[in-house]
Order: C-alpha cells, then structure tokens, then sequence
C-alpha cells in the first residue's frame, strides 16, 4: 500500500460530510496527475483510491460493484465509479437531465445528487430507510408517493439489501411516469448462473460468507437480473459504456469507470 493510500486510510471511515469532503480535498493533491479526470469535481489525478470489499465470495464470484477495485473512489469529491457512470449515462444517453423533471433518489449518492439539485428545472426527492439527511423517510417496498409522479428514479445498490426486492422493483415502476426510467444498480457476479438468495433469518457471519456483506440478502446474477426485473413489468436494456466510445472517456477509461459495470437501464413500458 503507498503512503498516500495509508495517509487516507488514517481518515476515519465514519467522517460524514462537508468535514470528510474537506479532509479528503485537502490531501488530494498526492493524487494529482493527468491519468484520470473525475466528471463531477474536474480534478485530474494519477491514480484514484480504491474501493470495495475482499470478502471470498465477491472474488470467487467474480461479483462487479462489490469486491475491492482500483481507481474507484475519487480522492477529491468522494465519488464512486458507479455514480460517475450513472451520471455519464443520464448526461449522454438520455434527455433527462436536459428538460424539467421529477426525480425520486433514494440512499442518495452524494455527488449525483448534487449535480440533480443544481438542474433548475427539477424538483428532486431524497428518501431513505435509516439516513437521516434525506427529505422523506422511504420505504421502497410501500413507497408513498402516487402512481406516476417520477421521471427518474434513482434507487442503486439497494435491492441487494432488501428480501422483498419484488415488491420494491414493482414499488418504482409504479411511481414512475410511463417511459420514465429506474435506474437500479446493484453488486452483481458475472460467473454465477442464477441469483442466490437467502431471505431467512441467518447470522451476519453467514450473510458474509455467501453474499459478502453482513446486511445483503443475496448476490445476483448478471445472468439472471434483468429476467427478474423484465417480470416486474420494467423494459431492460443493458448498456455497455465501453462500446461507446468517446464519451466515457475513451478505451483508456478516462473517467475512472468500472471497467465491468453494465448499465441496467429499467423503463416503464409507454403502452
Ligand atoms: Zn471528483
């Protein structure tokens, strides 16, 4: 490990906020280079920190968006990859952040949020089960919002969290307005052949051992999510950033993109 990886180890993990955004900038000049260029605060950088957990399972399972990853962790903003890749998907991909909208976020991603509230145009809400910080206390298996009233609902790495995931996808398509779109991103393994879940009441200890984290329900499965998700009721699309080329910072992933992180792009059918 480099010192500047130490040095940034010795922050405390539960520093939240402003105070952790101005610790993490002030140092954030050891990563300075022209390697990597951050979509939400433009700093240029050699290298980013890295993120993830070295759980077995997340390697053995070969499990994107989970296990410990290089350059995934902005050292200036504190972005993650996945919410520079959501970002640059809405930006190139989708007319939503051009036009008015309504926007649902829930376990809001900080930089995304910031850059959805400075659209003058939106009207943004942020929810969540246990955060406190938020707008509305949220629940995304009995959202208490009415049938189509979102254009955008952001809802990314907590359907692995909750047992009645069903009845969350199903919650969101509910909530958003006909050819809005979900975006729900979550840890997912490229090598298993079906999604493996537990919803019974089994120690933390296991819950690490199988889905490598003490509070996740399952690890789905590249092969089998968007299935799950079409059931629901959702159109899926699955949106590879590296056969674009260009905007997502090229093939010598600029942006600091994970390089194996799909885009499940989650629409509700028109019709
Ligand atoms: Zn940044």
């Amino acid at each position: 490990m480099s010192l500047t990886t130490t040095l940034k180890s010795l922050l405390p993990e539960r520093l939240h906020g402003p105070l952790k955004e101005a610790a993490y900038r002030a140092t954030s000049f050891l990563y300075a280079g022209d390697r990597y260029e951050c979509v939400f605060c433009g700093g240029r950088f050699k290298k980013l920190l890295p993120r993830g957990l070295s759980y077995g399972v997340l390697v053995d399972q070969h499990v994107v968006g989970g296990g410990i990853r290089d350059n995934a962790f902005c050292p200036r903003c504190l972005s993650y990859d996945r919410e520079r890749l959501v970002y640059l998907y809405l930006k190139n991909e989708t007319d939503l952040l051009r036009r008015p909208a309504k926007v649902l976020h829930v376990a809001p991603e900080r930089q995304l949020l910031k850059v959805l509230r400075r659209h003058p145009d939106f009207q943004v809400t942020t929810g969540d089960l246990f955060c406190k910080t938020v707008d509305v206390k949220l629940d995304v298996t009995a959202i208490q919002f009415a049938d189509h009233t979102f254009d955008l609902v952001l809802c990314n790495h907590v359907m692995e969290h909750v047992p009645e995931d069903r009845k969350a996808m199903r919650e969101i398509l509910r909530v958003l307005k006909p050819g809005g779109i979900a975006m729900l991103q979550t840890p997912i393994s490229l090598k298993m052949a079906a999604t493996d879940e537990d919803l019974g009441d089994i120690p933390e200890s296991e819950r690490i051992r199988r889905f490598g984290q003490k509070d996740h329900c399952r690890i789905y499965a590249q092969a089998d999510y968007p299935q799950r998700l079409r059931e629901c009721g959702y159109e899926v699309e699955l949106f590879r950033w590296w056969e674009t080329p260009g905007h997502y910072g090229g093939k010598d992933n600029r942006s600091a993109l994970n390089a194996e992180e799909v885009v499940f792009v989650c629409r509700k059918p028109v019709a």
